[in-house]
């Protein structure tokens, strides 16, 4: 068996990055893989967001459809509890499960919503995992030693380091002799999951072989401005110099591990490249919940006003805590988590406190008007330029969980839900935030070369993938098979089969690991360690 198609997953690559990469030298792999290829703008689903967009690249639907909005979830709308997101909530196949039910072994590596692991025929490292909960999340059983017997492999710098991250995300004073050392472990750390899946292919090669690296997105977070010094004032000090050679030394190192993996498949494999957003410049922090107080649609618990200092600083405890943050007779519209943008309306039963159902589409309209005219510092610009309903974003049958609205703002940025004396205020520095266009390389035989194809979907990913395999395309998927990738005659000679429904059945079928509610601890400890704290 050899590998038939190695799907390279990137989080947050973007050509705004990549491109002047390739044009300076930093990454002369990826240059000629688009060179043999084809390359194209890849638009994710709303909310630009890890955990939503990589499941919806995972199963070619949209959250609405597959059940992952955020790093978080509300087990029903009356629910106030949140808790983190796990494989259990993707109620649907993912193109592992589809492969595997076709009769395909399947090798992933590092990506999110996969644990608990399906039992799929192959191996699953899932991503997202502390390092201390690998060997539970590792699939099928005994996986796990056999990672540990193979030469020069590291536990903790293969899944996440929580320490590190949380060292990282909350004591990062923007210098060198922090920020460096970091930047290097995300280097390693994809150093690391490479060596694995080389060592788990020459072993016992699978016919679909992914693997996500996800240091481009947390370098870009972190380090836009070194990155890309234009977007911001010119470097001057040495330390800064030093930090945009680290983050360019990360990128060179992940272009010859690129080249590796493609070499590992062979040149009769096809190689799919893809984000799940892209990435952009951020200057400006909406306070959202601020916002929504001082216009009279939030307000603080008598707790959240004589809360002290530090609990606001780390602010994440909202996340977990916000049920007595605010006065729930006064509320009607929220923010819970600092990650999906979205806002939550508290809609009455009628004994209930909330807006009354029959005024909510009118409730729902007033709040979307006013949030137009929020208006951002740098340019005095609308700040919030796209607003979804639930209905227009989250179609499906996990809509009832999903935000009321969700927004978009002009510079891809964030909300803070935390209390500020600002409903906007200026952020120190530059930063990086998740843009909704991110990228596509493909190379193969079939596959056109140096081509640029026109934006595809996040949805198309999936279809192509199954496509690439030789399965048929579920009806049920969002997207298609781009057949303008492929030269000449090759899709008549190998048409696009759509199955009528899906054919796999493991999706649902998870490995035995507990998944009780996370306490409230470990929800901030992982929320820590994914970065999400200011
Ligand atoms: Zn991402």
């Amino acid at each position: 068996m050899s590998v038939k198609t190695l799907l390279i997953g990137l989080d947050g690559a973007t050509f705004s990055v990549l491109d002047p990469l390739m044009e300076q030298g930093a990454m002369p792999f990826l240059k000629s893989f688009f060179a043999q290829g084809t390359r194209a703008g890849l638009r994710t689903i709303v909310p630009p967001l890890t955990p939503p967009a990589w499941t919806s690249l995972m199963t070619g639907r949209r959250p609405g459809q597959h059940g992952v909005f955020d790093f978080f979830r509300m087990d029903s709308p009356e629910s106030r509890h949140i808790r983190f997101f796990n494989s259990n909530d993707v109620q649907c196949d993912t193109t592992w499960s589809l492969a595997s039910a076709g009769g395909l072994r399947t090798t992933t590596l590092n990506f999110p919503a996969m644990f608990p692991p399906p039992r799929i025929s192959g191996y699953v490292v899932p991503g997202w995992v502390p390092w201390k909960q690998l060997r539970l999340a590792c699939w099928p059983e005994g996986l796990f030693e056999k990672l540990k017997a193979i030469p020069g492999f590291n536990q903790r710098e293969l899944a996440m380091d929580i320490k590190l991250e949380e060292k990282a995300t909350e004591g990062i004073s923007d210098h060198a002799a922090e920020l460096g050392p970091w930047i290097d472990l995300h280097a390693r750390r994809e150093q690391n999951l490479t060596h694995v899946l080389k060592h788990l292919t020459e072993e016992d090669p699978s016919d679909l072989t992914s693997v996500l690296f996800d240091g481009v997105d947390k370098l870009q977070h972190l380090c836009w401005r070194y990155l890309r010094p234009e977007d911001d004032k010119p470097l001057t000090e040495d330390w800064e110099f030093q930090l945009r050679e680290l983050s360019l030394r990360y990128f060179r190192c992940l272009d010859v591990l690129l080249k590796q993996l493609c070499d590992m498949a062979g040149p009769q494999a096809d190689v799919i490249i893809a984000s799940d957003h892209g990435f952009g410049p951020t200057y400006d922090v909406l306070h959202i919940n601020t916002w929504l107080e001082r216009h009279g649609y939030l307000a603080w618990s008598e707790a959240a006003q004589s809360r002290d200092t530090q609990g606001a600083l780390l602010g994440v405890g909202q996340v977990a805590k916000h049920t007595w943050l605010m006065d729930w007779n006064k509320t009607k519209a929220f923010a819970t988590t600092p990650t999906s943008n979205g806002i939550y309306i508290v809609v009455s039963d009628g004994t209930t406190p909330g807006v009354p159902a029959s005024e909510y589409q009118a409730f729902r309209q007033r709040l979307v008007d006013d949030l137009r005219q929020i208006k951002d510092l740098q340019t005095g610009q609308q700040m919030v330029t796209e607003i979804y309903t639930r209905e227009e974003a989250f179609p499906g049958p996990h809509s009832s969980v999903a935000p009321d609205l969700t927004l978009i703002l002009r510079d891809g940025g964030l909300v803070s839900i935390l209390p500020s004396p600002d409903e906007v205020s200026k952020r120190p520095v530059v930063s990086g935030s998740h843009r909704p266009v991110g990228v596509f390389g493909a190379r193969g035989p079939g596959i056109k070369r140096g081509f640029a194809a026109g934006e595809l979907s996040i949805l198309d990913v999936a279809p192509t993938v199954l496509y690439s395999l030789g399965l048929p395309v579920p009806a049920e998927l969002e997207g298609r098979v781009p057949e303008e990738i492929y030269l000449d005659g090759v899709v008549k000679e190998k048409p696009v089969r759509r199955a009528a429904a899906a054919a796999g059945s493991q999706a649902m079928e998870q490995a035995a690991v507990s998944t009780e509610v996370e306490d409230e601890e470990t929800v901030l400890e992982r929320l820590r360690e994914l970065g999400y704290i200011e």
